[in-house]
This record gives structure tokens, C-alpha cells and sequence, in this order.
């Protein structure tokens, strides 16, 4: 149930926001999660429905879910990793451990499972909507 210490980190991170800007009411906080962060989107919606208060009594939560690129370290090249492309049991060990990715994911170009993440990992706070 990470996903409810997800929700206050975002919703602690949002009031910084707001506050620098002085909005005194929050209408949508976009969310964006790497496809390789442990998340469900529909739980996090709901956990932040939960604890909102003050100042996002009003808000909306848009979560989007961002791509993740892998790079070879062999021979340097980059593609995108889609949950898509691989069969239901692999794409949830992938789900909940991301290093498992190594085990099943080997580079295009030459075949290669030694690659690291370049991006798409942990979750981060797109955008913030509000009136002064
Ligand atoms: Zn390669």
C-alpha cells in the first residue's frame, strides 16, 4: 500500500507548490509515474481522493504514465521499454521488482541484457493548477 505514502508525498510536494505561487485553492495537480515505478494509478487516485484537504478540497488528480527508456551498456543504444510487448506473468514481475527487467528485457541492436534506466523511474509532479 505505498501508494498512500506516494499520495502525501505528492499532495506535500503540491502545497510547496502552491504556496510559492500563493493559490489558495487547487483545481488539478497532474501526476506523471515512470512505466517502471511500482504504482497503480487508480489506487494512488484514490488514496490522494482520500486525503486531500484544505487547499485541494477541489482538486482534481490527473496521473499520467510517462515512458521509460533503456540504454545498452554495451554498445549504447537506447529504445523504449513497453510493458506492452511482453506476456502478462513478465510484465508483473517487472511490475513489482523494476531489476527484474534484466531477466527478460535484452537490447535490440545487440542482444545484450546489460543496460541501465534512463528514464521512466519514480514519480514526479507535472503540473499545478489553481486560483490566488
Ligand atoms: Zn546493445
Amino acid at each position: 500500500m505505498h501508494e498512500w505514502a506516494l499520495a502525501e508525498a505528492v499532495l506535500a510536494s503540491a502545497r510547496q507548490i502552491a504556496e510559492q505561487n500563493h493559490l489558495k485553492n487547487v483545481t488539478e495537480v497532474t501526476i506523471r509515474v515512470g512505466a517502471l515505478q511500482q504504482v497503480e494509478p487508480p489506487i494512488l487516485r484514490f488514496a490522494l481522493s482520500q486525503i486531500k484537504e484544505g487547499i485541494f478540497k477541489n482538486a482534481k488528480f490527473r496521473i499520467l504514465r510517462a515512458k521509460s527508456t533503456l540504454k545498452c551498456r554495451v554498445c549504447g543504444n537506447t529504445w523504449e521499454f513497453n510493458r506492452k510487448k511482453l506476456d502478462k506473468a513478465t510484465s508483473e514481475a517487472i511490475h513489482f521488482i523494476p531489476e527484474a527487467a534484466h531477466s527478460y528485457v535484452k537490447c535490440p541492436d545487440c542482444g545484450s541484457p546489460d543496460f541501465e534506466i534512463a528514464s521512466g523511474r519514480g514519480i514526479w509532479r507535472e503540473d499545478i493548477k489553481g486560483a490566488q
